[in-house]
């Protein structure tokens, strides 16, 4: 697949780039918010990670535009957040990304989370 990270932390993104990596995946990269949009439009990423806290832009937002959006609205999305918060996870499990994944994210899970999207299947919002 060809996945799309957006995260504005560099160690996170390197971790995530080197694990997608070694599933075969290509990597895109993306650290700024403003960039996102025009990213997915030019390169059609089959699979986004979008981390929520991008300094002060929220990934949340991103996500909304991107489901209203109906060339885009089908680009299955895992949300990465450090959030604790209950009223957090409730909106961007609303929000209709596929997947949710709290951080610390171990290996095991990330590649678990990576895998169900790796034979075109949707999966219902849930929290690993
Ligand atoms: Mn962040």
């Amino acid at each position: 697949m060809k996945v799309l990270v957006v995260e504005d932390n560099d160690f996170n993104l390197k971790l995530f780039n080197d694990l997608l990596l070694l599933m075969n995946h290509e990597v895109i990269s993306c650290q700024s918010a403003d960039l996102v949009i025009d990213i997915i439009n030019v390169d059609s990423p089959d699979l986004i990670l979008m981390d929520m806290q991008l300094g002060d832009a929220s990934g949340l937002d991103i996500i909304n535009l991107l489901k209203q959006d109906p060339k885009n609205s089908s680009i299955p999305i895992i949300a990465i957040t450090a959030f604790a918060m209950k009223s957090d996870e409730e909106r961007i499990l609303r929000s209709g990304c596929d997947l949710y994944l709290a951080k610390p994210i171990s290996i095991e899970v990330f590649f678990d989370a990576i895998s169900k999207f790796e034979h075109n299947n949707k999966y219902e919002a849930v929290m690993l």
